[in-house]
């Protein structure tokens, strides 16, 4: 099955999951239009049964009640739906360690060589696994099954909903010949019309061009890593984090050229703090841990992991953190093309009790100071004030194209502010029927 499959990818994606969390949890919604986002009064996710009534995401209470009456609307229950989605996380982990929780309803799981120590084929590992999630959680989900994170996500979204597909090597044109290219995960927006435009209108299409063609078009980096993938290629790694985390952050610069120079890679990987920790501040949350990385020109990743005394959304005491242990990742002489940061177990920012060293509060003090920083950057526009460790990526001025920016805030990073203001309930959910 090599041929078919070079590397075996799984994607799981929850079926309108928190409409589907809020039916398993109360009986009396099973079978019903169900919509979440009472709290917000736009309609967040919406059950089977309201979206054959015609019901969508972001309609309001107003139009819901107007064109379906009957429907009942939950206030959203992020407790609730972080732990059917922990749940999701350990089940497949119980599988393989390589998995990454992409979205509070979606992971994806790197399964290769499992068919042999298994003795069973992958598709029949990912139904096992599959199986194992609806029967535990009592939800459906889609599965796919392919050769790179791209074409897992075609198949589970494939046969919708409690679908499975799998698309091995040899099956891939079929797939892909009547997909729009909009449709392709990362080209839904402009970049999918740029390529319409250059002519790739499907996802077959676009996988079929040469090499040559996307260097003609100016096409990037970006584009280049889906379509490789979509030719089978596995080039976007799994992004493998702790478990039990809360939430996290995770911002990445590529630059080009790559650099071997020290201090211009220590700004670029400053600017992606400061835009992490800007987010987390927004959002009143303070980390817990981080994970640094360094990309080398050729694709490995170099890694540095910590676990933080006191939680903190202050860019200039993690660049501080970063600096005693940059060494342990960076080596002289070798060409870096990315670096990156996550931060992660963030919880809601709190008035603690001054701490035994007082550590909490002049860390509190600095704090404050960067939430001015914060105003002045809203009022004034980006980069009035940044770090000074950050100046070499600002002044960094090669044509925008190059640099491919990401800044993704995982959606369980709005647990904790969900469960400090909004969410004073907690039902007991169900959790798996005993075996
Ligand atoms: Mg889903």
């Amino acid at each position: 099955m090599k041929a078919e499959f070079p590397k075996a990818i799984l994607h799981f994606d929850g079926d309108s999951f928190f409409a589907s969390v809020e039916q398993v949890m109360d009986y009396r919604l099973r079978g019903k239009p169900v919509i979440t986002g009472g709290e917000r009064g736009a309609a967040t996710a919406l059950s089977y049964e309201a979206k054959r009534l015609g019901l969508y995401r972001g309609m309001t209470l107003g139009q819901i009640k107007a064109l379906c009456p009957e429907a009942i609307i939950v206030p959203s229950n992020y407790v609730s739906y972080a732990i059917y989605a922990n749940r999701m996380y350990s089940i497949v982990r119980s599988y393989t360690p390589i998995v990454e929780e992409y979205s509070i309803d979606e992971c994806f799981a790197d399964i290769t060589g499992l068919d042999a120590q298994l003795g069973i084929s992958y598709e029949e590992i990912a139904l096992r696994i599959k199986k194992e999630l609806e029967d535990s959680l009592g939800i459906t989900f889609g599965v796919g099954l392919a050769p790179s994170k791209t074409l897992a996500k075609v198949a589970s979204k494939a046969h919708k909903p409690a679908g499975f597909t799998s698309i091995p090597m040899s099956k891939i044109q079929e797939f892909l010949e009547t997909l729009p290219i909009h449709s392709v995960w990362g080209l839904g927006g402009a970049s999918g019309t740029h390529l319409t435009n250059a002519g790739a209108k499907t996802a077959w299409k676009f996988a079929q061009q040469t090499d040559a063609w996307l260097t003609s078009h100016r096409f990037g980096k970006a584009y280049r890593d889906i379509w490789l993938e979509l030719n089978g290629y596995s080039v976007k790694p799994l992004m493998v984090e702790d478990r039990h985390q809360a939430g996290s952050i995770m911002t990445t610069r590529t630059f080009k050229p790559a650099s071997k120079n020290k201090w211009f890679i220590l700004s670029q990987l400053s600017k992606n703090v400061e835009r992490a920790c800007e987010k987390a501040r927004k959002q009143g949350l303070e980390a817990q841990g981080l994970t640094f990385y360094l990309k080398t020109q050729d694709f490995t990743y170099h890694a540095v992991s910590m676990e933080l005394t006191v939680p903190i959304a202050n860019p200039s005491e993690i660049m501080r953190l970063i600096m005693e242990r940059f060494d342990d990742v960076y080596a002289p002489g070798i060409l870096y093309r990315a670096t990156g940061i996550t931060i992660r177990s963030l919880k809601a920012h709190e008035e603690y009790m001054p701490d035994l060293f007082g550590e909490r509060e002049a860390l509190g003090k600095r704090s404050q100071a960067f939430r001015v920083l914060d105003q002045l950057n809203t009022r004034y526009g980006k980069h009035t004030m940044f770090l000074a460790s950050s100046l070499a990526a600002v002044l960094h001025t090669e044509a925008p194209s190059q640099h491919q920016r990401k800044v993704e805030v995982k959606k369980n990073a709005e647990f904790s502010v969900g469960i400090e203001k909004k969410h004073k309930t907690l039902k007991i959910p169900y959790l798996g029927l005993a075996h």
